[in-house]
């Protein structure tokens, strides 16, 4: 870390400074400048206490960490890009990844049905929330594991490995039994002890960013992932809030290139989510494949405005192959197969 000094301090204040730097493990350099005497002071800063405690020194002006607390999930630490290897699905390799299925598993018919839809249509991945994160307890939660059932099945039926929700720590095991990636939603973005969980299972990870969360925290979420020997993750961008109402959510895609440039690990943007809008969906995937994003997570259900869950925001089949033939030559412009 460097730590400038402000312009006045005794020769005695310095010594002191530097005994505490020792003691909390750093190896102190004093450089003397004509105005200004800055020390760096070399050890681990990954936990950011030690860093608090300098700070918090009178004669202290400024503690500007080298090291990034989110050390794992940094290009830093591993400069190649991260892939990751679903069933013979390559996220984060050369190829546009589009998972794609209805918000909520609602019944056999629909899930199969969606499922076929989807993978004619190109998608590599089928998604379906069983254990849903509601708004409101009277709204409806999924169908917990008989949704589970159902997209096994529906793998059985189509081979598209499948993405689901994990909403609780004691379903960890089960639902890394039927999924082949396990979700963590907007809402569980911060919750530790379900990342590590998650983590545990082995089973891939995609980490949505929190409602509220600076991409520096979504980091550090992720670093609960990586550090507990889950080598499968990835961030997926599914809008944040803000004051604009035209949209559910604000979909900040300034995060892919963002992300790209600070971590190794694939970035999925959800423009289902991240807009709350049908209409807006094929503009979002357009600029997201543009700005760089490795896969695409959409919600398709076969009857949209029937869906017990965000109907106004998915696609409806037909609509879904026209966003997949819109995309090809974006997709092509950006380099991707
Ligand atoms: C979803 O994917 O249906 C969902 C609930 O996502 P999020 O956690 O981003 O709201
Ligand atoms: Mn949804």
């Amino acid at each position: 870390m460097i730590i400038v000094l402000k312009p006045k301090h005794t020769p005695k204040e310095l010594t002191a400074l530097l005994k505490e730097i020792k003691r909390l493990g750093y190896k102190p350099h004093v450089m003397r400048g004509v105005a200004r005497t800055v020390i760096g002071a070399i050890g681990d800063e990954r936990s950011h206490q030690s860093l608090d405690v300098l700070r918090a020194w009178s004669q202290v002006e400024s503690v500007t960490p080298i090291q990034k607390r989110h050390k794992l999930v940094s290009r830093e630490a591993h400069p190649q890009n991260s892939t990751i290897n679903v069933r013979n699905v390559v996220i984060g390799g050369p190829e546009l990844v589009v998972m794609a299925g209805p918000c909520s598993v609602e019944s056999e018919k629909q899930i199969i049905e969606t499922a076929h839809g989807v993978k004619s249509a190109g998608a590599k991945i089928l998604r379906g929330g069983a254990f849903k994160p509601r708004t409101s307890p009277y709204e409806f939660q999924g169908l917990g594991e008989k949704g589970l059932k159902l997209l096994a099945k529906a793998r059985k039926e189509t081979g598209l490995p499948v993405i689901t929700e994990l909403l609780s720590e004691d379903h960890a095991e089960l639902v890394a039994e039927y999924a082949d990636i396990l979700q963590i939603g907007a809402r569980n973005a911060q919750n530790f002890q379900l990342l590590i969980a998650a983590a545990k299972t082995g089973r891939p990870v995609l980490l949505k960013r929190g409602l509220s969360m600076r991409i520096d925290e979504w980091l550090s979420a992720g670093e609960y992932v990586l550090s507990n020997d889950n080598a499968g993750l990835m961030f997926c961008e599914r809008g944040i809030r803000t004051f604009e109402t035209y949209t559910r959510n604000t979909l900040d895609l300034s995060a892919v290139p963002i992300l790209k440039n600070e971590t190794h690990c694939p970035v999925v943007i959800d423009p289902s989510q991240g807009t709350g809008r049908a209409d807006l969906v094929v503009a979002m995937c357009k600029g997201a494949v543009a700005m760089g994003a490795d896969a695409l997570l959409v919600e398709v259900h076969p009857d949209p405005k029937t869906a017990k869950s965000d109907s106004a925001q998915q696609l409806s089949l037909g609509a879904f192959g026209q966003l997949m033939k819109e995309l090809q030559p974006f997709a092509q412009a950006a380099g991707r197969l």
